[in-house]
């Protein structure tokens, strides 16, 4: 398995993820996403809005605001209960998340024992609106869920959706984490992709909707490329829960820092709307009533890395990311065979300019070809077009396959229409 160290040290050398503020010293638990990362986590956000929303009949979309009155979060439950135990190292001083603790020991200075009795720690990060004192307190939202919450009436009210359905949101939230860590994984600003669906409030519906989305979720992940034996579904125990799950589990990731949680689905029960007080009516039977949700909430962020280290791959000195054609960053690059002949540059700009109108498209005419295939390769650009004297006299170019390294000849005229094919490719 990759250590975390290549694929920090990749992400900041070719553009993935760069430490935020960093010319000011950085700052703990932010990040920033360079220009490939941006592309990335674009292309898994479209992806899961794709199967989410356009690829279902019974869930619609929603993009509500950051920060709420905050009575929302005295309602939902997260001014008193969303918590995290803080203890403190009575030796460094630092401090830590009680429940990840390993052997008593700290994780700073090693030694054993040195805790104080864990206090209870909120997440929610706190912010002051208005311009006269004193200012107004708010929230930064610890979670996107609760403005699907808010909105229930609205959804209900302005659009056709009846129950059961969902209602599925991207989208920044921000948790003040104790110890933020291990990369981009706990962060204190990050990204959820979530979908809250509506049910009856009965137990078999209950059931069966919870089950039907872990199966969904986790065949998800496997189609677009994350291997089977590298995710694994837990059931929560009890003193694990949220305060506002009756069932949860964790889709999990095998990560170098061991299995470690990227998506939540939840039975919420009638928690939310029941403390909110929105109801229901079926307008066929009259029959009012509580809801209740069945979530699915993950990180794009930590999904982000997570297809990055599933798709690290060193090969005789070869590296490559093997991201699924519809992750990568570039669809494809194209290259003059070399740079100093003018009809292979020119030819090769017309079938770059050619592939752009439809695909994430790279140009390079540096170096020679073995160095340009290097450098697509560690990007993940599964198809690199080259353009050589052949392609002057009978219009056609050489595809080479990232992962199988193999090359094809294509007519330019049919080089779309391959591209779009092998992009879409479910099992590669
Ligand atoms: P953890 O136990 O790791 O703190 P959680 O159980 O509190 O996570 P949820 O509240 O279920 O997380 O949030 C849903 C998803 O949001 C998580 O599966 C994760 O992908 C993402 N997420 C939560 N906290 C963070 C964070 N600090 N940084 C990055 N992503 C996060």
């Amino acid at each position: 398995m990759v250590s975390m160290d290549k694929i920090v040290s990749l992400c900041k050398r070719r553009g993935f993820i760069y430490p935020s503020s960093e010319i000011y010293g950085g700052i703990a638990g932010f990040w920033d996403y360079g220009p490939l990362g941006v592309e990335l986590k674009n292309n898994l956000k479209s992806e899961w809005w794709k199967s989410m929303v356009y690829e279902r009949e019974d869930v619609v979309g929603l993009d509500a605001a950051i920060v709420m009155n905050p009575k929302v979060w005295e309602a939902s439950g997260h001014v008193s209960g969303f918590v995290d135990p803080l203890v403190e190292c009575k030796n460094c001083h630092n401090r830590f998340r009680a429940d990840k603790i390993v052997d008593s020991t700290c994780p700073n200075c090693g030694q054993k024992g040195k805790f104080t009795e864990p206090k209870k720690f909120n997440l929610l990060t706190e912010v002051l609106l208005g311009v006269t004192e004193p200012k107004q307190k708010a929230y930064l939202r610890g979670e996107i869920t609760q403005g699907v919450f808010v909105n229930f009436q609205n959804v209900v009210s302005s659009s056709r959706v009846k129950i059961p359905f969902g209602v599925a949101q991207i989208g920044k939230a921000f948790r003040n984490e104790i110890t933020p860590g291990n990369f981009t994984y706990r962060s204190r600003e990050f990204e959820q992709m979530e979908l809250e669906y509506f049910i009856k409030p009965d137990a078999k519906v209950a059931d069966k909707t919870f089950n039907d989305w872990r199966e969904q979720r986790i065949n998800w992940y496997k189609s677009l490329g994350i291997k089977s034996e590298n995710l694994r579904l837990r059931k929560h125990k009890d003193d694990e829960k949220a305060h506002y799950a009756k069932e949860a589990y964790d889709i999990e990731y095998k990560a170098p820092f061991g299995w470690s949680e990227f998506e939540g689905i939840h039975n919420r029960g009638d928690w939310d709307l029941g403390r909110h007080n929105l109801k229901y009516k079926d307008q066929e039977s009259g029959q009012e009533y509580t809801p209740w949700v069945i979530e699915t909430s993950g990180g794009v962020d930590r999904a982000t890395l997570f297809f990055l280290l599933d798709a690290y791959q060193e090969e005789d000195k070869r590296i490559f990311l093997k991201l699924h054609p519809k992750l990568a960053p570039f669809k494809a690059a194209v290259f003059p065979l070399v740079s100093n002949k003018t009809e292979l540059v020119d030819k090769a700009m017309k079938v770059y300019k050619l592939l752009k109108t439809d695909f994430f498209t790279a140009w390079d005419d540096r170096g020679n070809i073995g160095k340009r295939y290097f450098a697509q390769d560690e990007i993940g650009t599964p198809f690199c077009v080259t353009i050589d004297y052949i392609s002057l006299e009978d219009g056609t170019v050489t595809v080479r396959d990232r992962d199988t390294t193999k090359q094809v000849r294509i007519s330019i005229d049919k080089l779309k229409k391959y591209i779009s094919e092998m992009i879409s490719y479910e099992t590669r």
